[in-house]
């Protein structure tokens, strides 16, 4: 079976080098294997992520040479490519899982839901407390006449594991550790949960490569692979990038985003010093997103969180 790996990133500003190094592993671990790339722009958001926030990562993944098989400005059978116009298929998606009693309307505000009892996940989630599981139809329709409701699936006193192609076995237990969760916002937005499961087995996607922050929604997108009969990917994981003090890449670093670095630094510049820090090029020597190829392995790269020394880019 062909591979098919997928960039899936969220234009809500300029790419950083947490991006960059997702692409550029995406694409590394498609080609080596003789397989194709697909990028999808996920933009269900479209108050945060502009079309023309899109428009300029385009821009940067081609100056960056890496390449898509099928996306935006190349096209192919399954788009469109931009989440914000695929949302018949999400809601068909929706009512597949309403037909099997698993969707529930919620109506609990923002401050409930911090209010509510229920653990806080590490990650500063919180896992829902079930407060509107039990609504019967009636309780449900008197208060939607005041305030629109989010849709939630509920999930079921189960572990659900996997075992990660980087990071190894990986497991959670629905209900206690994420909760019924939601499908689709009450201003109608759909969740990522449900958008991205849809996408990538409609996209023939055959490996999902992203980075560690993800892996616990791996499980709820796992449950829904199964609900929805759908064939699930393999999983790769990598480290996130860490600022030189430990902290989280964000918009906020300033001299890790593109707009600064595209001035004072060429592509194979980039590219190289990522490698070197995610372990599969011996120096921080330019090189290509091809010249990489050969060296690329995921043995190579580490497990633990990678921390960019200062000075570096
Ligand atoms: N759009 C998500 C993000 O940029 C990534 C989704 C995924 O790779 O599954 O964080």
């Amino acid at each position: 079976m062909e591979t098919v790996g997928r960039f899936a990133p969220s234009p809500s500003g300029r790419i950083h080098l947490g991006n960059i190094l997702c692409a550029l592993l995406v694409w590394l671990s498609a080609r080596q294997k003789g397989g194709k790339v697909v990028l999808r722009i996920e933009d269900l958001d479209t108050a945060r992520c502009p079309r023309r926030y899109a428009d300029q990562m385009e821009d940067d993944l081609r100056w960056l040479g890496l390449s898509w098989d099928e996306g935006p400005g190349v096209g192919g059978p399954d788009g469109p490519y931009y989440q914000s116009e695929r949302t018949a298929l999400y809601q068909a998606a929706l009512e597949k899982l309403e037909q099997k009693g698993l969707v529930y309307p919620c109506f609990c505000t923002r401050a409930e839901l911090h209010a509510a009892s229920a653990p806080h996940r590490e990650d500063g989630q919180v896992v829902y407390a079930g407060t509107c599981r039990t609504l019967t139809q009636e309780e449900a329709a008197e208060k939607a006449k005041k305030r629109p409701p989010a849709l939630r699936l509920r999930v079921p006193e189960k572990v659900w594991g996997f075992t990660d192609g980087h990071m190894g076995p990986y497991e959670e237990h629905l209900a206690r550790d994420c909760g019924d969760f939601l499908l689709r916002r009450s201003d109608g937005m759909f969740a990522y949960q449900l958008a991205v499961v849809v996408d990538d087995a409609a996209m023939g996607v055959t490996e999902v490569v992203r980075g560690a922050d993800l892996l616990d929604s791996t499980p709820r997108q796992l449950y829904l692979y199964d609900l929805l009969g759908l064939t699930p990917p393999v999983f790769y994981h990598f480290p996130l990038l860490l600022t030189s003090d430990g902290r989280r890449l964000s918009k906020r670093n300033a001299d890790a985003g593109l707009d600064v670095l595209r001035d004072r630094s060429t592509a194979a510049e980039i590219l190289g010093k990522l490698a070197y820090l995610a372990g599969f090029n011996p120096s921080a020597a330019p090189k290509t997103a091809e010249e990489l190829l050969k060296d690329f392995d995921w043995d190579k790269v580490p497990t633990e969180d990678i921390r960019i020394p200062e000075g570096l880019f």
